[in-house]
C-alpha cells in the first residue's frame, strides 16, 4: 500500500461514522427476515424428532415418551434448519433477538402434545368374515 493510499484510508476513517452498530445502546435493525430466536407452539408438536436430527449444533432435545421438547439457546446459531424441517409448522423464527445472557443457562423446556395415537382399524362392513376351517 502506498503512502498516498494509506493517508487516504486514515483520513477517511477519521472523518466518517463507524461501520459498526452501537448495539445494545442503539436497537438492532429488524427486517421481516431477521432471524431472532426459535419459538415453538407446544400444542402442535408431535415429537417426531425431525428438528433434533436437523439441528447442526445439537441445541434441541426431544423426548417423545415424556412429551418434552427443549432448546438450549446458548447452542442455537439461529440457522432455521429446524423451522424448515418441522412437518407441523409448530416452529417459527421470531424476528426479535433474545436479551444477552451473562451466565450459563438458556435451556427452555416445554411439554408438547406428543405423538398422535393410532386410530383402531375400522371393522369391515357387514362384520368380520367367518374363519375358514
Ligand atoms: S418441533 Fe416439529 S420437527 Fe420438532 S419434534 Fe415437534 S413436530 Fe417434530
Ligand atoms: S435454529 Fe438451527 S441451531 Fe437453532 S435450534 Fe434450530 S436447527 Fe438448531
Amino acid at each position: 500500500m502506498s503512502i498516498f493510499q494509506m493517508t487516504k484510508t486514515v483520513l477517511k476513517s477519521l472523518f466518517s461514522r463507524p461501520a459498526t452498530l452501537m448495539y445494545p445502546a442503539k436497537p438492532a435493525k429488524i427486517t421481516p427476515i431477521t432471524r431472532g430466536h426459535v419459538k415453538i407452539d407446544p400444542a402442535k408438536c408431535i415429537a417426531c424428532r425431525l428438528c433434533q436430527r436437523k439441528c447442526p449444533t445439537q441445541a434441541i432435545c426431544v423426548e417423545p415418551k415424556e412429551k418434552s421438547w427443549q432448546i438450549d439457546q446458548m447452542r442455537c446459531i439461529v440457522c432455521s434448519a429446524c423451522v424448515d424441517a418441522c412437518p407441523t409448522t409448530c416452529l417459527t423464527m421470531e424476528t426479535q433477538h433474545r436479551p444477552a445472557m451473562t451466565a450459563r443457562g438458556g435451556i427452555e423446556k416445554y411439554t408438547v402434545a406428543g405423538p398422535k395415537k393410532k386410530e383402531p382399524a375400522a371393522a369391515p362392513a357387514g362384520g368380520a368374515a367367518p374363519a375358514k376351517e
